[in-house]
């Protein structure tokens, strides 16, 4: 065959093949989707992640559907001798899933593999080569890295899940910080799905970054850790741990940033609240 034809041929199978991954990755996430959950994978979730109890029924089987999805894509890596099982698997994919209910999402779709390691201080041992930035304020220990891996300890990750009204979960953490990063930039505004949006994110979340900031210097009380105050990413990562966690007191004390992350979220967990007050 001529080198004109060859060549031809070559960019149409270029192009067949960009066209077609999608799809073909499309179908895949739908049969996913309808993949019964098994009894094992709930009962893990029901012990482990209990803000999974308190959602609707539809969204916990969309959950269902992601988590097949999440595990489907990703991979995990047990580091400092820590073996995965499904126990890490279901339970990280759960939290991280839940980020991306209701909406349209590309899955963090930058993101490959998940690392976990089993205590922070096994963690902390084993990243002081200097490589690792680490999210480490009291109780929690991750970090996210830019079209890098997730890096969990085990420890942090089912000590936040536990109690879901601290509005600390280095899960919904680090996973917020994937989502920001998704543009390519870690600056506290993730993707939004109208351009006209943007304007009222900025403005909401900037003044609201401000306000914590100044409480973090006059040592007030806030709703929000004060490790949101240190950079704008980590103020959307620390604003959606407690607006999954604290919705209440998000909403009442900061009614325009609740209002701006459940547009974003398209979920309302006051709503969750109420419900398991019936
Ligand atoms: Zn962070």
């Amino acid at each position: 065959m001529p080198y004109v034809e060859l060549a031809l041929a070559g960019a149409l199978l270029t192009a067949v093949v960009l066209v077609a991954r999608p799809l073909l990755r499309q179908a895949r996430r739908q049969r996913l989707m309808a993949v019964p959950f098994p009894e094992a994978w709930r009962r893990i979730v029901e012990k482990n992640v209990p803000l999974y109890g308190r959602l609707p029924q539809a969204l916990q089987q969309e959950l269902h559907g992601l988590i097949h999805i999440f595990l489907d894509e990703k991979r995990f890596e047990g580091c400092g001798g820590l073996e995965i099982d499904d126990t890490i698997r279901v339970t990280i994919a759960a939290q991280a899933c839940m980020l991306l209910l209701n909406r349209k999402t590309t899955c963090f779709r930058k993101l490959r593999t998940i690392l976990v390691y089993p205590d922070t201080y096994v963690a902390k041992t084993l990243s002081s080569d200097g490589r690792i930035a680490i999210d480490d304020h009291s109780v929690r220990l991750g970090e996210s890295w830019q079209n890098g891996p997730v890096v969990l300890a085990w420890n942090s990750v089912t000590g936040g899940a536990s109690n879901i009204a601290d509005a600390r979960n280095v899960v919904f953490h680090e996973f917020a910080h994937q989502l920001d990063q998704e543009d390519g930039v870690a600056d506290g505004a993730p993707v939004l799905e109208r351009r006209s949006a943007y304007t009222a994110w900025a403005r909401v979340l900037g003044e609201e970054y401000a306000a914590l900031q100044k409480s973090r210097e006059a040592r007030r009380r806030s709703v929000m850790s004060k490790y949101g105050a240190t950079h704008p990413a980590e103020f959307f990562a620390v604003a959606t741990e407690t607006f999954f966690e604290k919705p209440r007191q998000m909403q009442k004390r900061h009614p325009e940033l609740y209002e701006e992350l459940r547009d974003y979220y398209r979920l309302d967990p006051l709503q969750w609240t109420a419900r398991t007050r019936d």
